[in-house]
């Protein structure tokens, strides 16, 4: 979405242009002037530097009318409009620390102050503030007293809101200055604290009203109020930031009461740091967290610190300020027509961004369900770069009212998955395609099925490849056989070379042809089906949950496992009446009816034979049973008959072909015990590779230590 270049304007630019003045000036409306934004902030500023940036590329596009030509917005109808002493400007943005730099590099520049050649950037001393997302304020003081306070406006004219502003405590109504100048002009932010915030729009919502989009336009409607004692109730806070004083003025000189001894008024300043100091001197509230940076380097550990910091203040901030310290050095930099060259907005990583629609994907899952996907042009996002996002399924993609070349605005906020919010039908290419499902599986193309009542589309063709690399992947996977090795890459290409057509096929695979695809050596190739032998022995609850029955998570199997210790016991169950499966503590109507179709599937009961044949025992080993306290159905054998029944064993290190969870599951398997740490009561240590300090510990305390193989020679039944 960057500028287009270089020389004229081509059509496609210009036409963009167009397009943007509309919306953003139709936002900036909604935003300034009725306090109801229609957009996300992020969005805003990131369109409005696509303009920007469409602009300095094109300088014939600029129209008088652009958004990017004036600051703020009109005056609204309803208050006296007044001219402001001194302009208020707005602040230019940096989103990120490369633009801050770039920033730092043009302030050297315009001062004259460039590094020689290899030379370090100078560094000048910077006042960090936060930027409080609140309402800029115009207050005048004269001989000392609160004459007058204004919204900013469009910078050169604001609105008249005295009244109002006289309401917030924060604010003083008399300098407290001995000798107080002809006048002050100082500017502030106006906010409302969260909390403030939450309880306004609770009061809204129980009275019907509109709700605030958040605190900034709160505030902003609040100092619009006609009736002061509303805005009195609002409870505002303001914290200056600005200091204008008379040319020429110092302390002493000012219309106080002269020849009486009085208290020292603080001096003029002469940068940034000692203007908060004379503000707080003579009443004001200043933010506290205002630091004074003595180079980039601090500017962007400030920077780092209060990205994460401001989620504990009660207000909220969108960035921090970075103003040059030494006012002459201010004034030497100068204003664009925008903004001051002096001083830089740091924004914080966006959590919500317009992004351009490539295409529409669409996901199989191992359950057949069809997931559309938007994938979209990359943008930063809380600080990743995103360009995939789930639209869950056929209905929020017809509530989005997708089109092909659409611009959506896509949000992720700190770990939360990326999510489509919705899309800016304003931008959208003429005559686009209405996007939707479509009627056949992306992977096999057998018809697409949604049932009455179901949000999901599904793929029911069971041998659907998608499904198929699915359920591998499930099988394999941690919390069921925890077989390593056999990436979702691999299981890839043994399902596309079809090598492998089902689960029992890939305890078929010998070492050999594994070592022959792609990015397989002869070793990993063999210790791949070595952990596949192994992972036969893993218990019954996690083989339960490895089939990827529909609703049978990790902890349904155990529960499952526990009252049907052997697939052929809750086969018969699932052939019987569903109450024989919802009797089990935690297990509902829908597990049962799941179990029941699985069960009466043909492919699925071959599946369970194939997996029998191949060396599963499918029931749960007495290890299981004891860990579980037993329970209805209890299987054959109990802990007291099992080879290591009442024996406790630590692992530690890495063991040649078994993985952790497999060791531990043949030792409970056997009906032994696994625990963290070593104690005289140990009956063994496990030791593999780079043991560490359990070995050190076992070998003080004289507890027998074993190999892989002692392990093994323990767990083959005796003579
Ligand atoms: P700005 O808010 O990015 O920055 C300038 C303002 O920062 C100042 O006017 C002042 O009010 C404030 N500020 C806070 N702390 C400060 C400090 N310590 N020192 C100096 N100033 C401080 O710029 P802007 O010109 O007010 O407008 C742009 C903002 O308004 C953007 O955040 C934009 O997203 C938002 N906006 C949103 C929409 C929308 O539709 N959502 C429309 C228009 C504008």
């Amino acid at each position: 979405m960057g500028p287009d270049g270089g020389g004229p304007a081509p059509g496609p630019a210009r036409s963009r242009a167009v397009e943007l003045r509309g919306l953003l000036s139709r936002a900036a409306h909604a935003y300034y002037v009725l306090d109801a934004p229609e957009m996300e902030d992020p969005v805003y500023d990131r369109l409005y530097r696509e303009l920007l940036e469409l602009e300095q590329a094109h300088p014939e596009l600029i129209a008088p009318d652009s958004p990017t030509q004036r600051v703020g917005g009109t005056p609204a109808e309803g208050f006296t409009s007044v001219e402001h002493r001194i302009g208020l400007l707005s602040l230019d943005n940096a989103f990120n620390l490369a633009e801050l730099e770039a920033w730092y590099g043009r302030l050297l520049k315009v001062l004259d102050r460039e590094p020689a050649e290899d030379a370090p950037p100078p560094a000048l001393p910077m006042v960090g503030e936060l930027k409080i997302d609140g309402n800029a304020l115009a207050l005048s003081y004269e001989r000392g007293l609160l004459v007058r306070a204004a919204t900013r406006g469009d910078g050169e004219r604001g609105e008249e809101i005295t009244a109002n502003v006289r309401t917030i405590q924060s604010v003083p109504l008399r300098l407290q200055l001995a000798h107080p100048p002809e006048w002050v002009e100082v500017r502030g932010e106006a906010l409302i604290p969260d909390a403030t915030f939450a309880a306004i729009n609770a009061e809204r919502q129980s009275r019907g009203e509109a709700l605030f989009a958040n605190p900034r336009n709160a505030c902003a409607g609040t100092l619009r109020q006609l009736d002061p004692r509303v805005v009195a109730a609002r409870r505002l806070d303001f914290f200056a930031y600005t200091l204008h004083l008379p040319d020429g003025w110092q302390p002493g000189h000012g219309a106080g009461a002269a020849g009486k001894a009085q208290p020292a008024d603080p001096a003029r300043p002469t940068s940034q740091w000692d203007s908060l100091s004379w503000l707080q001197a003579a009443g004001f509230k200043v933010n506290p967290n205002a630091a004074l940076l003595p180079d980039l380097a601090a500017v962007e550990a400030f920077f780092t610190h209060w990205d994460t910091g401001r989620r504990a203040l009660p207000y909220a901030t969108d960035g921090v300020v970075v103003k040059l310290n030494d006012l002459r050095l201010q004034d030497a930099a100068g204003f664009t027509q925008k903004a001051p060259r002096w001083a830089i907005a740091l924004k914080y990583p966006a959590e919500e961004a317009p992004s351009k629609l490539l295409r529409l994907a669409c996901q199989v899952g191992r359950t057949g369900v069809v997931t559309p996907v938007a994938e979209f042009e990359p943008v930063p996002l809380a600080g990743t770069s995103v360009s995939r996002a789930t639209l869950h399924n056929a209905d929020r993609l017809a509530e989005l009212d997708l089109h092909a070349g659409d611009t959506i605005v896509v949000r992720k906020a700190g770990e939360i998955i990326p999510e489509v919010v919705r899309v800016l039908s304003e931008l959208r290419p003429a005559g686009a395609r209405r996007l939707e499902l479509p009627h056949v599986c992306p992977e096999c193309g057998s018809e697409l099925v949604r049932e009455e009542g179901e949000a999901a589309t599904r793929c029911v063709n069971s041998s659907c490849p998608a499904i198929l690399r699915g359920a591998l992947r499930h099988w394999v996977s941690k919390g069921a056989l925890d077989v390593d090795g056999l990436g979702a890459k691999l299981i890839e290409q043994l399902v596309d070379r079809g090598l492998v057509a089902s689960i029992a096929d890939l305890y078929r695979l010998d070492a050999a042809l594994l070592a022959s695809l792609e990015r397989m050596g002869a070793r990993s190739a063999e210790k791949l089906v070595a952990a596949l032998v192994a992972s036969k022995v893993q218990p019954w609850h996690r083989q339960l949950y490895g089939l990827g029955i529909h609703h049978v998570g990790e902890v349904n199997a155990k529960a499952l496992a526990r009252a049907f210790p052997s697939a052929a016991e809750l086969a018969t169950a699932a052939e019987g009446t569903p109450e024989l499966i919802t009797a089990v503590y935690g297990i509902g109507g829908e597990i049962a009816q799941s179990l029941q179709q699985w069960f009466a599937t043909p492919a699925n009961q071959q599946l369970l034979g194939q997996l029998e044949r191949l060396g599963f025992c499918l029931t749960a080993g007495p290890g299981e049973l004891a860990a579980a306290g037993g329970g209805p159905g209890n299987g054959p054998g109990s802990a007291e008959a099992a080879p290591l029944a009442g024996q406790t064993f630590v692992l530690t290190g890495t063991l040649p072909s078994l993985s952790r969870s497999q060791a531990q599951a043949l030792i409970e398997a056997a009906g032994g015990k696994v625990t963290g740490s070593v104690s005289k009561k140990t009956s063994y240590v496990v030791a593999g590779e780079e043991a560490g300090s359990k070995l050190t510990k076992a070998e003080s305390l004289g507890v027998a230590v074993l190999d892989e193989a002692g392990l093994r020679a323990l767990l083959e039944p005796g003579p």
